[in-house]
């Protein structure tokens, strides 16, 4: 099968290039390089299965010919990071709702199936654990840029679901909770790759609020195989997905944890979130996934726990300082 996959030179899309590679496929990546590099994609250079393309998702004559071009798309172009969406607001509604529209237009004028990568940040304020599926929003006002990629996000799977309700395009949607491994930047706010970078140059750790805050870490090695399954399984289609794992862990016991595997002499400091982000910031307390549905229908499990991610991080940043 030969597969697009926008947003392909990204830390989730170039790890999806490999695994479709070697499993035999071939693949188109469309990327603007914004936000992704073409490093994280160079080794594939060579390969014959392997096609770049420099351009954005808004370009609608490019994207239709690429579409047009593959057995299948993946959409990962999006504008993603709190870090990033708090300061390019604008270009992130545009990007991830124009965008979105564009690739699932193109993929239903050529009847190609296409899966659609939507956050847990569609969950909102809902502290509730674990999340379903079909668990409510809980959202603060539009005007605040968290809440305003939110939505952007729910509005990408409305029009994925109803593009397969009333015109019978195969789509699958997918909510990716806080996904970790080699390749990931810290420059958009992303929290593991900051505080290993942070330990490893024995710098204080920027912990944002009390620290309280909890999140779920999944290595990229289990996403993607995920997201290859899913655009197998017949039945995926018209449903929605949420990826993640359950060891849960506080931001503060995150950065102790970090400090003591990397030997780090760094110290905590804690920084208010209006320093951080914006004034009026709100962040999630808590955000841990359910994952009963995926491991029902393609037997979904997290393979690798949070000690082996820290240490995947810390040898790949190692690495990349060379
Ligand atoms: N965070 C932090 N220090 C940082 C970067 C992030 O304390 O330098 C916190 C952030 O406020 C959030 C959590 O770590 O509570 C996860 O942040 P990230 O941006 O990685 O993902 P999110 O879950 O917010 O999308």
């Amino acid at each position: 099968m030969k597969y697009l996959i926008t947003g392909g030179a990204g830390f989730i899309g170039s790890h999806l290039a490999d695994s479709l590679i070697a499993k035999n496929n071939k693949v188109i990546i469309l990327d603007n390089l914004s936000t992704g590099r073409y490093g994280n994609l160079a080794h594939l250079t060579h390969n014959p299965g392997f096609k770049f393309v420099e351009g954005n998702i808004l370009d609608e004559k490019l994207v239709d010919k690429l579409v047009d071009e593959a057995d299948g798309v993946f959409h990962l172009a999006a504008a993603v990071g709190v870090d990033l969406i708090v300061k390019k607001p604008l270009e992130s509604m545009t990007t991830n709702i124009k965008g979105s529209e564009v690739v699932l237009e193109a993929a239903h004028r050529y009847r190609k199936k296409i899966l659609i990568t939507s956050t847990s940040e569609i969950y909102g304020k809902n502290v509730n654990g674990p999340l379903k599926e079909e668990d409510d929003r809980i959202l603060g006002s539009p005007l605040k840029s968290r809440w305003s990629y939110s939505t952007a996000k729910a509005v990408d799977e409305i029009l994925a679901y109803i593009y397969c309700k009333e015109k019978g395009l195969p789509t699958v949607i997918v909510r990716l909770f806080n996904t970790v491994g080699p390749r990931q930047t810290g420059a958009y706010g992303m929290v593991i790759p900051r505080f290993v970078s942070q330990a490893l140059s024995n710098k204080d750790i920027t912990v944002y609020g009390d620290g309280k805050q909890s999140r779920c870490f999944l290595h990229v090695r289990d996403v993607v195989e995920a997201l290859v399954k899913l655009i197998n399984t017949e039945e995926a289609v018209g449903e929605v997905f949420n990826i993640g794992s359950q060891e849960e862990i506080t931001i503060k016991d995150l950065a102790e944890r970090i400090i003591k595997t990397t030997g780090s002499n760094s110290g905590l400091i804690f920084i208010p979130y209006d320093k951080a982000y914006e004034k009026g910031f709100e962040d999630m307390q808590r955000r841990v996934p359910d994952i009963k549905k995926i491991n029902k229908l393609i037997g979904f499990k997290p393979t690798v726990d949070l000690n082996e991610i820290i240490k995947s991080v810390v040898a790949h940043i190692k690495q990349d300082s060379r």
